[in-house]
């Protein structure tokens, strides 16, 4: 018989992590705006939360890529 706890505990330990600083998709948008124009506008707490949530919400992460993409040509047209 073979034995595979290791990568389930690993699992469950990595499950129980992120349980802990999860936000839902309000809270990341309640900050994200400020994120894509700058990682310094958040803590170092917060921004693990927030890129945590946009690993795992595909939705949240199309619409931040376009935020971003947005306000890089904003940026660009002022120069
Ligand atoms: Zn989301």
């Amino acid at each position: 018989m073979q034995k595979q706890p290791e990568k389930l505990t690993e699992l469950l330990a990595l499950l129980r992590k992120t349980k802990e600083s999860e936000i839902d998709c309000d809270e990341f948008w309640e900050k994200g705006p400020s994120l894509a124009e700058s990682t310094t506008a958040l803590n170092a707490d917060e921004l693990a939360s927030f890129l945590h949530h946009l690993e795992m919400c595909p939705g949240c992460r199309e619409n931040f890529e376009i935020l971003k993409s947005i306000l890089k040509d904003s940026q660009e047209q002022q120069c």
